[in-house]
């Protein structure tokens, strides 16, 4: 049913709907939503945020044409579902999440469910550690206004950038970047609602 839906809402790469099919959602949501983990909708998660509806994860990862051996950068950690289908079709996955209690847990659920190929950090997706180095793929999932032009800078030549830009309250648009050899080209693809990305650590009580 889950197969059928994303492949309606035309979904057609193999590789992205096996780990759609691969990764157990119910693991990624709160305890009183496990009976909806597999409605195309966006569930609630703690601090406030939410975990992307699985077509719009599946949509983003389609755009992202992944290669086995990408390195890849989310910025937007949430529940690590993301990041986890990311995982199956990439060689690494680092991911960033402003919210500690939410980099702790998605952490140790990554480990627990046996995703050894991500790197779970707390820190801010607008200041992107430099050591860090530069990516093959990035995607962010929270809504930005602008994309920062440090963040563009992070991404190989060849590269493919992926991002919810637009007001934060209200309707993003999905823009696709390029990095070429001497610019950035830029594509928008589809409406989307994502939480704002903020910056900083977030200071929880
Ligand atoms: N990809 C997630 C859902 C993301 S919700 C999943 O699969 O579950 C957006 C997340 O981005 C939230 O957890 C929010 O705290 C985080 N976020 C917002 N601004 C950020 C920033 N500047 N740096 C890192 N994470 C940020």
């Amino acid at each position: 049913m889950f197969q059928l839906t994303l492949r309606r809402r035309g979904i057609s790469d193999q590789a992205v709907l096996r780990a759609m099919e691969e990764v157990p959602r119910e693991a990624f949501v709160t305890e009183a939503d496990r009976a909806d983990a597999y409605r195309d909708s966006a569930l609630g998660i703690a601090c406030g945020q939410t975990i992307s509806q699985p077509f719009v994860v599946a949509y983003m990862t389609e755009q992202l044409q992944l290669q086995k051996r990408d390195r890849v950068l989310e910025i937007g950690t949430g529940s690590g579902y993301q990041a986890a289908i990311l995982s199956r079709l990439a060689a690494h996955v680092v991911t960033i999440e402003r919210f500690r209690t939410l980099a702790d847990s998605a952490r140790e659920r990554l480990r627990r469910l046996g995703y050894h190929n991500i790197e779970v950090l707390l820190g801010d997706g607008f200041d992107v550690p430099g050591d860090a180095g530069q990516f093959d793929r990035i995607i962010v999932t929270a809504a930005m206004e602008q994309i920062p032009d440090k963040l563009q800078e992070r991404l190989a030549v060849g590269g493919i950038l992926i991002a919810p830009v637009g007001p934060h309250h209200g309707v993003q648009t999905l823009v696709r970047v390029v990095r070429t050899a001497n610019d950035w080209e830029k594509k928008e693809l589809v409406d989307v609602r994502f939480v704002p990305a903020l910056p900083g650590i977030a200071r929880e009580l």
